[in-house]
């Protein structure tokens, strides 16, 4: 049996077809199944032997919600996976609409210094369907139109690239969620490779990059991942995205206090991103239990701030949202264990 929220349109046509149904039977199911409230799979006004078969293939899959934490600016859910894991997703409640932060994977092998994720380590890659249900699931409970997601709760994207490409397929698919190409962003640390073939894709959505330092050998204190990939090798992807794509990329940067706050940092970061249509987000850094890392003071985010505005560098700083639900990347994760 296949849960069909794990089925982007064209894989459900050729399994149509397999079943000895006529493929343009999907344009019945799919917008019923992401329907509000989603139709049942033998309720579809078809014919009887057709919704036999139908049932025989496929079911509706529902993530079990265990908990949900609400606050005025962002709401966040643990959900249960048949395996026995679990994994959280966010609701962030933006003036201009509703937005969902989805997780890739069960824990992450990034091991980024400064992320809860990363002492998880990651058990296994989601699903397609794991993915979709986070949403549907969230829009059920909420019962908020979601218009916008963010692929950067726990797991990094682009090592599990091909069902994070299935359901960006799905989340855009008209007849369904229909959440338009720029109301998608991706958020990785910097896996070369995956920025290429997601560059080249059919769905090149909204590029952010986890890049925290401007110099390799910091960067690999705080993120491994550098080993692999250099900042210059990561810097060139990222031009190649934005020119191939003509999108703005966002360079995401934690600001951690006396670790690389520095105003030499914020001039180098000036320079390895010249020329590129970019935007730096300086992003407050939310403290971790049993974590040495503190964020930087106000005064000294600003003072970062100015070295980037005056050499012409795009700079914004993240609105807070869900700090009081602990709702940072891998501070979720964290709290699996213990009561939310
Ligand atoms: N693996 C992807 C997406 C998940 S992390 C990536 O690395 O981009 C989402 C963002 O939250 C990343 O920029 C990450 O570095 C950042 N982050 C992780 N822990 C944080 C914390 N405690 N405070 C603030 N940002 C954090």
């Amino acid at each position: 049996m296949t849960d069909i929220y794990g089925i982007t349109y064209d894989k459900l046509k050729a399994m149509l077809i397999e079943i000895g149904e006529k493929p343009s039977r999907a344009d019945i199911i799919l917008p019923a199944v992401y329907g509000e409230p989603p139709a049942a799979l033998d309720s579809l006004p078809l014919k009887k032997e057709t919704l036999e078969k139908l049932s025989g293939t496929f079911y509706t899959g529902e993530l079990e919600c265990i908990k949900v934490l609400t606050s005025e600016t962002a709401d966040k859910y643990l959900f249960g996976l048949g395996d026995g894991s679990s994994v959280e997703s966010v609701l962030m409640k933006h003036e201009f609409g509703y937005n969902v932060c989805v997780s890739t994977q069960v824990g992450c092998n990034m091991g980024c210094a400064f992320c809860m994720s990363g002492r998880l380590k990651k058990r296994r890659d989601l699903t397609v369907s794991e993915m979709t249900e986070q949403l549907l699931a969230i829009r059920r409970i909420s019962g908020k139109k979601i218009t916008g997601i963010s692929i950067m709760g726990i797991g990094e994207p682009l090592e599990n690239l091909a069902n994070v490409l299935d359901f960006i397929e799905i989340m855009m698919y008209p007849k369904g969620l229909d959440i338009g190409i720029k109301h998608i962003t991706l958020s990785t640390c910097g896996i070369v490779p995956g920025i290429y073939e997601l560059a080249d894709s059919s769905t090149p959505v909204n590029l952010a990059i986890s890049l925290h330092a401007p110099y390799d050998g910091l960067r690999e204190k705080l993120m491994p991942v550098t080993h692999r990939y250099s900042i210059s090798e990561v810097i060139g992807a990222a031009r190649y995205y934005s020119e191939k794509n003509n999108r703005r990329i966002t360079f995401e940067y934690v600001m951690l206090d006396g670790i690389n706050d520095t105003d030499d940092c914020a001039q180098r970061l000036s320079e390895l991103l010249h020329g590129m249509n970019c935007y730096v987000n300086l992003i407050r850094y939310n403290s971790n239990e049993g974590c040495d890392f503190r964020c930087s003071p106000h005064e000294r985010i600003m003072g970062f701030y100015d070295v980037l505005k005056k050499n012409g560098t795009g700079v914004t700083m993240r609105r807070e949202l869900g700090a009081s639900v602990n709702a940072a990347c891998g501070q979720l994760a964290a709290r699996q264990a213990s009561p939310l």
